[in-house]
């Protein structure tokens, strides 16, 4: 819109100059004109006059044309140059007839400067009868051309400024109709994401360009979408069926590892169980990624106490930072205490892995020594859950790509861990799926804070039985 104001007014100015220009010269040419007509008159007469030698040409011109009253000047000489006529001063005062040369034998229209308060217009004729030949010059003061011009001027420029104003607000009418579908769009396209690819964009019934690029982008969507479910199928049936062997290994090798006596066996044995139970969280973080991604996670959406939920995991995984030697504190108790609860809406299973994975990563990039806190407040309408640890933290680079899958800031930081980049993953899709979000901030050697924010319900809408600390899945 700036660019279009901007436009309008140069091409204004530009077209204001050009009339100013073109009226300036059709006023000198047309002033040129009428003197020209009237000279020639002027020596007409003039000539019938002196041929006549019965009058006096001072009084016959200043009766005929009264070139004072009517603030001209008129000059006539003869062939030799001698000076026949010369008009006295102007009434207007307009110009000094002393100041203008004699010797005006050369024809045609020229300004004379330095006259007057404004240049002199004036034209020479030479018009002859038989022998005799007469020089007339006639001119008049531009200033009347002047006031003219500025009042065209002022004429111009108000009504440059009302078409303006009515060109630009039209201008910007037509622009913001024209561009409404596109804003339209892209409001549309915008809460298209991987999660509602099977929604497409409104297609205007009109047949133009923007029905067109509502088309191609619905179709653009539609591979998308062929893709991401692909991607999701594979992804599913690739985790489903590794799922079955692996309970089978995992069965087979207790069994082996409650059996050997023999002691390099049996450590053997022990240690493949680990890997076993490593692919096997790997498999069902991979399975619960693809059920998210496709929604088709079964949640059981009942209202519940964050900080309940908080405080009895913590405890369930207190055994956890023990062994690792850590503190492990949790702040959500003062809720507990007040009987209050921060209360919301979501699956409690799902809730639960988030803090469960946020709290083994604190628990895992935490040297021993180090401590652990998580915390559930309330703002008015969020419930915000923060994990705090002082560990190894994050570096600012890594920090936007930790939430992606398979992401790992270092993998020999974690090797020991186990860790596969998922955990955030997850966290982040079960957040998005409650309708919440989560966030980190981290400062490399002196720990990280993740901080979850999920949409708050109020108590009144929460049933009182579960205020009561039931045991959490
Ligand atoms: P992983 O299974 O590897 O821990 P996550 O998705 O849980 O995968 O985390 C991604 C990466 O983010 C981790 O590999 C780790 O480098 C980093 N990270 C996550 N939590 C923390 C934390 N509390 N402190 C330091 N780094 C962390």
């Amino acid at each position: 819109m700036t660019w279009y104001g901007t436009w309008m007014l140069v091409l204004f100015a530009v077209t204001a100059l050009l009339v100013l220009a073109g009226f300036q010269h059709h006023l000198e040419r047309t002033l040129a004109t009428t003197q020209r007509a009237r000279a020639l008159r002027i020596a007409g007469v003039a000539l019938r006059t002196l041929e006549s030698g019965r009058a006096d040409l001072k009084e016959v011109i200043t009766l005929s044309f009264a070139p004072e009253a009517t603030d001209r000047f008129i000059s006539i000489a003869d062939r030799q140059g001698r000076l026949l006529y010369r008009s006295g001063a102007p009434q207007d005062q307009s110009f000094d007839p002393l100041l203008i040369p004699n010797d005006l034998i050369e024809q045609g229209t020229r300004t004379i400067s330095g006259v007057g308060a404004s240049d002199l217009l004036l034209t020479t004729v030479e018009s002859s009868s038989g022998a005799r030949l007469v020089r007339v010059s006639t001119g008049s003061s531009l200033g009347a051309v002047g006031e003219e011009q500025r009042r065209f001027m002022i004429t111009l420029g108000l009504g440059f400024v009302i078409i303006g104003a009515v060109a630009f607000a039209g201008g910007f009418l037509l622009v913001d109709r024209a561009l409404k579908p596109i804003g339209e769009l892209t409001r549309s396209a915008e809460l298209i994401t991987s999660r509602n690819l099977s929604e497409r964009l409104p297609e205007p019934s009109t047949e133009d360009e923007f029905a067109e690029l509502s088309r191609s982008l619905n179709r653009m969507i539609a591979r998308l979408d062929e893709a991401f479910q692909y991607n999701r199928r594979f992804l599913d049936d690739a985790s489903h069926e590794l799922r079955t062997p692996l309970t089978v290994l995992r069965g087979e090798l207790e069994a082996l590892n409650r059996e050997s006596t023999h002691g390099r066996f049996r450590d053997s044995v022990a240690s493949l169980l680990d890997e076993v139970e490593r692919l096997a969280k790997l498999v069902e973080n991979l399975f619960a990624l693809s059920r998210l991604d496709a929604g088709r996670i079964h949640t059981e959406w009942t209202p519940l106490d964050l900080s309940f939920l908080a405080s009895s995991t913590a405890e369930q995984m207190r055994l956890l930072a023990e062994d690792k030697g850590l503190k492990l504190s949790c702040d959500s108790a003062v809720q507990l205490m007040l009987r209050e609860g921060i209360w919301i809406e979501g699956d409690r299973a799902r809730l639960k892995q988030v803090i469960v994975n946020l709290l083994d990563n604190a628990f895992k990039y935490t040297p021993a020594g180090g401590s652990v806190s998580i915390l559930v407040r309330g703002t008015e309408t969020e419930a915000v859950l923060e994990v705090r640890d002082t560990g190894i933290g994050i570096p600012a680079s890594a920090l936007p790509r930790v939430f992606e899958r398979f992401f790992r800031v270092d993998a020999s930081r974690n090797r020991e861990g186990g860790g596969s980049g998922i955990g955030l993953s997850i966290v982040r899709s079960i957040c998005a799926v409650h309708r919440g979000r989560v966030e980190v901030e981290s400062v490399e050697g002196r720990g990280s804070c993740f901080r979850v924010h999920l949409p708050r319900v109020s108590k009144e809408t929460a049933p009182s039985s579960d205020s009561s600390p039931s045991s959490p899945t």
